[in-house]
C-alpha cells in the first residue's frame, strides 16, 4: 500500500495517460444532479463538465452495479452461446464507498456462491474501482447507520481524497498500476504528512456530519426485529401506504440484485436475455400452478426489509444496503426507509 500526491498541476496530464491504456468513467454534475460520464479527454477544462471525484457531491443517480450487471443483457442462446466477450480495461474515477459496498452484495451473489455468474466476473475483474471520499454527507445518505463510512476503508483498488484541490491517493494490490505508470507525476507521503493530517480531519468532518443527519442508531437486532414484525400486517399496511408501485427504489437501488430470465425466437434460434427484476411485482413470487405467496402488497412490501436487513445478513454476514439513499430519493411515495428501520 503506498500513498501518492497528484498535484492539481498534473491531473490532466495523468488522466491523458490514464486514458491511453483505460476506458474512464468519472460523475458529473449536471442540472444540480451527479451522472456517470466517459471521460473523452483528458481536459477536465474541455470536457465542460464539472467533474466531481472527490468533491463536494454524493454518489452518481445511477448504481454503480448498472456496469457489470447491466440491465438488459444476452446471456445465452441456441444454436449460438452467448459469451461474456473480452471486456475493455476500464476505471471507475470516484465512485463512493456507499457503492463499493454495494458491489461486495453482488460478488457475494453473483460469484462466491456455488454459481460464477462469467458476465459479471469479467466486468468486474477489467474495471478498476478507484474510491473517492464523501466530504460532504447529503441528508439522504445514511451508512452511518449501517456502520460504514464515508470513504473506502477496504476493498477499493485506489482511495482517493482531494486535499487543497491536489488528488490524495492511497493505492493497493492493481490500483498500484494507476500511479506507478506516470511516477514522474506522484510525490511519495509519509505518513505523517501534511495532507494526510488534512484527510484524517475532512474524513472527521464528514463523520460527524452523519451523525447529525442520522443521530439514532438503529435497533442492534435489526434481523431479529424484522422477523419478529414480518406478520405485523398493520405495522407494514402504515409504511406501506404511499406506494403506488412504481418500483423505482428497487430499480435504482445498487444492491438489488434480482433478475427475469426470458427467451425468445433470434435468428432461427434462440436469445435468452436476462433483464432486472423487482420484487414488487406482483407475479414476482407467483409459481407455476397461479399460487402467490405474495399476493398481498402488504407482504412484498416486508419482504424487501426481510430480504436486505435480516435474510441476507443471515446468509452473507452483511446487510443488502449500503446507506445511500437513492430508493427514498426516487420515491413517489415519499417512503424514507429510515423511518421504518428506525420504528424496529
Ligand atoms: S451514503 Fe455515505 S458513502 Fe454514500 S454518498 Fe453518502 S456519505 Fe458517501
Ligand atoms: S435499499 Fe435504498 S439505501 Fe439501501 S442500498 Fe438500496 S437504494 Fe441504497
Ligand atoms: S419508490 Fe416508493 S412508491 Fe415506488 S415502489 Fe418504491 S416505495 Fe413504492
Amino acid at each position: 500500500m503506498g500513498k501518492y500526491l497528484l498535484s492539481q498541476a498534473n491531473v490532466n496530464q495523468w488522466l491523458s495517460m490514464l486514458l491511453a491504456r483505460y476506458e474512464v468513467f468519472v460523475p458529473v454534475e449536471r442540472e444540480s444532479q451527479v451522472h456517470w460520464h466517459r471521460l473523452a479527454s483528458p481536459d477536465i477544462e474541455a470536457n465542460t463538465l464539472s467533474i466531481t471525484p472527490a468533491q463536494k457531491r454524493i454518489r452518481p443517480s445511477e448504481p454503480v452495479k448498472s456496469f457489470m450487471f447491466q440491465p438488459r443483457q444476452r446471456v445465452g442462446g441456441m444454436p449460438q452461446p452467448a459469451e461474456p466477450g473480452e471486456p475493455v480495461p476500464r476505471v471507475l474515477l470516484g465512485i463512493k464507498n456507499c457503492d463499493l459496498v454495494s458491489l461486495k452484495v453482488h460478488d457475494k451473489v453473483l460469484t462466491e456462491g456455488g454459481f460464477n455468474d462469467p458476465f459479471y466476473a469479467a466486468q468486474r475483474k477489467s474495471t478498476m474501482l478507484v474510491v473517492a471520499d464523501c466530504p460532504s454527507p447529503e441528508q439522504s445518505c445514511f451508512c452511518n447507520l449501517l456502520g460504514l463510512t464515508p470513504y473506502a476503508q477496504e476493498g477499493a483498488d485506489a482511495v482517493l481524497s482531494l486535499v487543497n484541490g491536489d488528488w490524495l491517493f492511497e493505492t493497493e494490490r492493481r490500483g498500484q498500476e494507476l500511479t506507478g505508470m506516470a511516477p514522474g507525476l506522484f510525490a511519495g507521503l509519509a505518513e505523517y504528512a501534511m495532507e494526510i493530517t488534512v484527510r484524517g480531519e475532512q474524513r472527521k468532518a464528514a463523520a460527524a456530519a452523519l451523525s447529525v443527519i442520522n443521530p439514532r442508531p438503529w435497533n442492534p437486532d435489526l434481523p431479529g426485529a424484522i422477523g419478529a414484525r414480518l406478520n405485523d400486517a398493520a405495522f407494514w399496511n402504515r409504511h406501506a401506504d404511499s406506494c403506488v408501485e412504481c418500483f423505482g427504489c428497487l430499480m435504482g437501488c445498487p444492491t438489488c440484485y434480482c433478475f427475469l430470465l426470458y427467451d425468445q425466437a433470434k435468428d432461427g434460434g434462440l436469445e435468452r436475455t436476462r433483464v432486472w427484476d423487482a420484487c414488487y411485482e406482483a407475479a414476482y413470487a407467483r409459481v407455476g400452478g397461479g399460487a402467490n405467496p405474495r399476493a398481498e402488497f402488504v407482504r412484498r412490501f416486508a419482504n424487501r426489509f426481510d430480504c436486505k436487513w435480516n435474510q441476507f445478513k443471515r446468509d452473507y454476514g452483511m446487510y443488502a444496503c449500503s446507506g445511500c439513499g437513492r430508493c427514498f430519493k426516487a420515491c413517489m411515495g415519499r417512503i424514507d426507509i429510515r423511518k421504518v428501520l428506525g420504528e424496529l
